[in-house]
């Protein structure tokens, strides 16, 4: 049986269409996440499970039970959001253990089994060593980990994370992450985790919920988000570099599939694999087509190479980033291994592997994600 349903979930704010629609479920243990970007009513959805909003249509179903009119506290989630709200005047301690002493558990634990399930973690999520302090005594970073550890302790069996890790700096995001999804993993619990970074979606999630404007974008495993992207939204959202959005007619020539790019400063044509999602966007005409940056060659005896100037070039530690302009301020970026040896300006041949192309209908104008 699914742990988690949701049917139909709808949410206004006076006019304001928050959540539309939403209906998914979720396997026990499964560790799902909501992303998308600001304002898309992951947050909505979210207190919706908890019983902190209610719906204005839809079901909740937690083990088969309808949880929809159910108080927060009959719920058995946990949660932990972006504006951490701890105690200040409890030390660390006492904040992580309150869960443990409301009067709504089972039993009562011991002190000492209280201070192992506490310290437990605290020591995997690193704030141990602050458990005698106050809130007010703590960074920004420290505290986030506080109301982590608080939600985390009461081993509930829906977790409830809205963007748990927004004001840790990168590298202690990656470790928190890291810690999470172990004590997740660990507990068993079926965790619903709510983020606008793709990374963090990608790296913790067995599967992941793009959300847009309070509707579901697509659904999928991290490799079916990544490699086959529903929309042309999600594949403008997932990737980094992301990937290239070019706008173009499909039309036949002969046996063959092209795309075409109208007013670009040098003729832009490439021919297209007869299995490249035709018939998702419905057949000859205007489309959007895709290509990863990674994907993209530099090769100077490729058939079908367009020869475009180098606009910018970037360097980092394993790759070369170059942009290149298509006019109207239509930009396309190839990633390469190495450092490339090129200057700005200078002509070079880009090749479109034919097999790592998308199309997309256009859902958005280019320059608005
Ligand atoms: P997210 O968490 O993805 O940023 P939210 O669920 O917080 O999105 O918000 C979705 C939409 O609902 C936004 O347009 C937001 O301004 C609006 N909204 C959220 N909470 C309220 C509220 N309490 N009152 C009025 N509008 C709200
Ligand atoms: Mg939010």
């Amino acid at each position: 049986m699914d742990k988690l349903q949701l049917q139909g979930i709808t949410k206004h704010y006076g006019r304001t269409l928050a959540v539309d629609d939403v209906s998914f479920a979720c396997t026990r243990g499964e560790f799902f996440s909501i992303l998308g970007a600001s304002g898309a009513g992951k947050s909505t959805l979210l207190k919706s499970v908890a019983g902190i909003v209610q719906p204005d249509r839809g079901r909740v179903l937690i083990d088969g039970h309808d949880v929809t009119k159910r108080p927060i506290q009959d719920r058995n989630v946990a949660m932990a959001f972006e504006n951490y709200s701890l105690y200040p005047q409890m030390k660390v301690y006492e904040n992580i253990a309150f869960p443990l002493r409301a009067p709504t558990r089972p039993r009562r634990l011991s002190p000492t089994e209280e201070r192992a399930k506490v310290t437990h973690v605290a020591t995997i999520l690193g704030i141990e060593p602050y458990l005698d302090r106050l809130p007010g005594q703590l960074s920004g970073g420290q505290r986030q980990r506080v109301s982590l550890a608080r939600a985390m302790v009461r081993e509930p069996n829906v977790f409830l994370l809205d963007e748990p890790l927004a004001h840790l700096d990168a590298k202690l995001k990656f470790q928190t992450r890291t810690r999470l999804k172990q004590l997740a993993v660990e507990i068993g619990a079926t965790t619903l985790y709510v983020t606008h970074d793709f990374r963090e979606a990608l790296s913790l999630s067995d599967r992941i919920l793009i959300l847009r404007q309070g509707r579901i974008e697509q659904i999928g495993t991290p490799k079916e988000i990544y490699h086959a992207p529903a929309t042309d939204f999600v594949a403008a959202l997932v990737g980094d570099p992301p990937m290239n959005l070019i706008d173009g007619r499909v039309a036949r020539a002969g046996d063959r599939l092209r795309f075409e790019v109208e007013d670009a400063p040098v003729p832009i044509v490439i021919d297209l694999p007869e299995n490249a999602a035709i018939d998702r966007i419905g057949g000859e005409g205007t489309v959007r087509l895709g290509c990863r940056p990674g994907d993209l060659r530099i090769a100077p005896d490729d058939r079908g190479a367009i020869r475009l100037p180098i606009y910018a070039i970037e360097h980092s530690a394993e790759a070369s980033l170059l942009s290149f302009s298509l006019g109207h301020d239509r930009i396309i970026q190839a990633q390469v291994p190495g450092r490339i040896d090129a200057r700005a300006g200078e002509p070079v041949p880009i090749g479109f592997a034919a097999d790592r192309l998308f199309l997309f209908r256009k859902s958005f104008e280019l320059g608005e994600v």
